[in-house]
């Protein structure tokens, strides 16, 4: 494995402008060294803890390297990994390639435009563009909102885009039970902060509302919403102060939801019209791809390309989180 700095100690005492510094550069730097993923997760590890992939204890001790990559055995349970067990990463083919792969998905590009670029196949491309949202999905956890916040109910058209049907009467069926819509919850506050999140089913409940408000909002804020009945329903327990908001009656112009509503169509637009529609079994996928667009890739896309990479090396259960969304359903690669 390639060393990407040569001196840690100085790596981990980074001040946050630094960071920011060594991220823009990243991407060039890499190049320079050639270095690749799997080079890059090996420094990342020192700063996102290696934990157990089976019983996720963190008393885990050095193994010996094994095919030039560092071994690590769990002292709890025995059981032994690599640098790259359940990143992203893991059990990746080409991996020389991905770095160029994660430049032309920051630029935008189409998955057939990134797989001629880079020289991968179509499926490859689908795989790595979804192996990499998949490690965008921790970072929900942080954000939060704070003071007043706009919440609207958003349904999004249902779709199996990519599903190969064995044939004509599963076709059939699948198209008398699929749902038409689903439901998503778009929130933002006046700091900016930004979240969608699918929720099962066609319509919000407002349980789902209250979950999402516990996990996400301190009890003082003010909730902002539609007059829809669940977000009427929801209780006063969990937040306090509620204020509905209809389209007769806008109280004195302090509380709209005109900002959440111009949020919400910038991302069904990105949905709708850049890729022409997506999977609802990926959704959550891309919605996390817009909402760390907005909060980290604000640069230029080599400077993206390094904060990119960070990103998706900072989570350790990708990989799982990918098998899992991939085996969920019938939908195939069979894409475009
Ligand atoms: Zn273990």
């Amino acid at each position: 494995m390639k060393k990407i700095v040569e001196n840690t100690s100085k790596y981990l005492a980074m001040s946050k402008e630094e960071n920011k510094e060594f991220l823009d550069n990243l991407y060039s730097l890499m190049k320079k060294l050639e270095a690749d993923v799997v080079d890059y997760q090996g420094l990342k590890i020192l700063s996102a803890p290696p934990l157990c992939p089976d019983c996720r204890s963190n008393h885990i001790i050095k193994n010996g390297l094994q095919n030039g990559m560092q071994n690590y055995r769990c002292k709890d349970c025995g059981r032994q990994f690599r640098v790259t067990t359940g990143t992203f990463v893991y059990r990746l083919q080409k991996k020389e390639k991905m770095l160029d792969y994660i430049r032309c998905m920051v630029a935008g590009k189409s998955l057939r435009a990134c797989a001629k670029e880079v020289g991968i196949s179509l499926p490859t491309s689908f795989a790595w563009r979804h192996k990499i949202l998949a490690a965008l999905q921790s970072f929900e956890d942080n954000i939060n909102f704070f003071g007043v916040v706009e919440m609207d109910e958003l349904l999004m058209d249902y779709s199996e885009k990519g599903r190969i049907y064995k044939n004509a009467e599963e076709l059939k069926r699948a198209r008398k039970q699929k749902p038409k819509k689903v439901a998503v919850l778009a929130a933002t506050d006046r700091a900016g902060n930004l979240l969608f999140k699918k929720f099962d089913g066609k319509k919000l409940s407002s349980e789902q509302i209250e979950q999402f408000l516990k996990a996400k909002m301190p009890k003082d804020g003010v909730m902002c919403s539609s007059n829809k009945k669940a977000f009427k329903k929801v209780g006063r327990n969990v937040i306090k102060h509620k204020e509905i908001v209809t389209n007769h009656r806008q109280k004195r112009g302090i509380y709209s939801l005109s900002t959440v509503k111009k949020k919400a169509s910038e991302f069904t637009n990105w949905i709708y019209f850049k890729f022409r529609g997506v999977a609802t079994k990926y959704l959550q996928n891309y919605i996390m791809w817009y909402v760390v667009m907005g909060k980290y890739l604000t640069g230029k896309t080599v400077s993206n390309t390094g904060r990119m990479l960070n990103l998706a090396s900072s989570d350790r259960w990708a990989w799982y989180r990918y098998r899992e969304l991939v085996n969920k359903t019938y939908v195939d690669f069979n894409i475009y």
